[in-house]
């Protein structure tokens, strides 16, 4: 088959190692090099660092007699990037100094154009010429933990295309023998703990094991109810709303895996936004956002990977119609004019 693919210089930069190669037009990578690069931990210098291998890229490229004076520069950078360009910092290699604008440097010392992209990222490209998935995640567990999502074909817009897609309900959060049955039959299921029927059950069950506590809640002294009768619609939704502290823990409790699963597609998909609705949330209101953004702790203070503002987690309105609207919305794309 014809290949339209560019060569090119690639780099791969490492926390000790830097590796430079050429692509061949078949994607092949030949005349591959590795060199040990100073590191923060050895006491270097940030700036002598970025310069060290700034030159060493510079001086394969000048050796190679493969390379054409335009060809590209392809770096794999181990660290967060954006648009291709802009390399945010570096951890592995020079702690948390601030880091140049090593695309500038590299492009204005070598004159040839120069990408840039997270290494997981490039991983996923790697995989994404050996598997025929539509979508797959590479993961990593090494020194850290990290994963990248690879979409093929992004043409249908709302990822529904497999059976399973979104059905976040139906994955495990709790393997204990005592795991809450989920209304598809097995157990452990996160839609049998946190959604509104999950919360009213465990509810339930801490009105029996957490009797005083039980006793004390405004569930039973405002809205009188009973382990035996206790429901969200007459309790426990009410008494959240007027912020009691026994039904505000019993819903907490129940969203934590709820949270640590949204948190998890947050960082995968790099959402931009969450929008809840849903009858027990949209009773609930803001209680239950502001419990999701307690829970998910997305802008936890000191990492550079904290998430969003105080509205990236938001209710939905409860339009009546909003499945009509969608619907047609779809139909629209589908079936255009
Ligand atoms: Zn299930």
């Amino acid at each position: 088959m014809w290949s339209t693919q560019v060569p090119s210089l690639a780099v791969d930069l490492g926390g000790t190692f830097l590796r430079c190669g050429t692509s061949t037009d078949a994607g092949d990578i030949t005349a591959i090099e590795v060199t040990k690069i100073p590191n923060f931990l050895d006491g270097s210098r940030s700036a002598d660092i970025w310069e060290s291998i700034v030159t060493s890229i510079e001086a394969y490229a000048r050796r190679s007699d493969m390379l054409r004076p335009t060809d590209p520069v392809a770096l794999a950078f181990p660290g967060p990037v954006i648009g291709g360009r802009t390399t945010i910092s570096a951890p592995t290699i020079t702690g948390d100094e601030p880091m140049p604008d090593l695309v500038a440097i590299l492009e204005s010392r070598m004159q040839r154009p120069v990408v840039v992209l997270n290494d997981l990222s490039a991983a996923a490209w790697y995989f994404s010429e050996r598997v025929n998935d539509d979508r797959f995640m590479v993961v990593t567990v090494s020194s850290g933990i990290g994963a990248k999502a690879f979409v093929r074909t992004p043409s249908s817009r709302v990822f529904d295309d497999v059976p399973y897609a979104g059905e976040i309900g139906h994955c495990v959060v709790d393997l204990s023998p005592t795991a809450p049955v989920c209304d598809c039959g097995a157990s452990g299921h996160l839609g049998a703990i946190a959604s509104g029927r999950g919360a009213e059950r465990l509810a339930r069950r801490s009105a029996e094991t957490e009797r005083d506590l039980f006793a004390a809640s405004d569930c039973v002294r405002r809205y009188g109810a009973t382990s035996a009768t206790l429901d969200n619609e007459r309790h426990i939704v009410p008494a959240i709303r007027d912020g009691d502290e026994w039904a505000m823990s019993v819903m907490r409790r129940s969203m934590e895996p709820l949270a640590r699963v949204l948190s998890a597609v947050v960082y995968t998909l790099g959402l931009e936004r969450i929008i809840v609705i849903g009858g027990f949330a949209l009773s609930v209101g803001d209680r239950y956002v502001e419990t999701l953004r307690g829970l998910m702790c997305l802008r936890s203070t000191g990492s550079p990977f904290s998430v969003g503002d105080d509205e990236f987690i938001v209710l939905g309105d409860a339009h009546p119609h909003a499945a009509l609207v969608g619907a047609a919305a779809y139909a629209r794309r589908l079936l255009p004019a």
